[in-house]
């Protein structure tokens, strides 16, 4: 790929279906989807990188994503992460309706475990270098 056929890659909410759409197929494929699944760009949160949330009566499970991810400055499998750590939690029962796995969504690091056993480490080893160097940006900007 051409540095500028990369960027024209615009990161809209229908890039984000194509990634969750490819994880999905390539890491969850026993994971039935058995109600809607949208995902979309939420607001700017600079500490609240994804979410899953059900909608109780459409049945319908949402994943939000930050907008600052469509930074293309942001290395996509970061994002990748994020829509896999999600995708963990639907798996598991939370904001999806699949039976719940677990007491708590985060119990034990069980998303972590999850997503090694399922392939996705090489996204975890990007997303630790990337929010190491994000976290020292806050620290300078904000001063924490
Ligand atoms: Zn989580």
């Amino acid at each position: 790929m051409t540095n500028q056929s990369k960027s024209a890659i615009i990161r809209d909410d229908k890039w984000l279906l194509s990634r969750l759409d490819y994880l999905w197929d390539k890491y969850f494929p026993d994971i039935p989807q058995n109600n809607k699944v949208f995902i979309k760009f939420g607001r700017f949160a600079k500490y609240r990188l994804g979410s899953i949330r059900l909608d109780r009566k459409s049945k319908a499970s949402t994943v939000t994503i930050t907008l600052m991810f469509k930074d293309p400055k942001i290395p996509s499998e970061v994002i990748d992460h994020t829509i896999g750590h999600e995708l963990v939690h639907y798996a598991h029962g939370f904001s999806s309706t699949h039976p719940k796995l677990h007491k708590y969504p985060h119990a034990g690091g069980v998303v972590g475990m999850e997503m090694k056993q399922r392939g996705m480490e090489y996204l975890h080893k990007s997303y630790k270098t990337w929010i190491k160097i994000y976290r020292q940006s806050l620290r300078r900007k904000y001063g924490w």
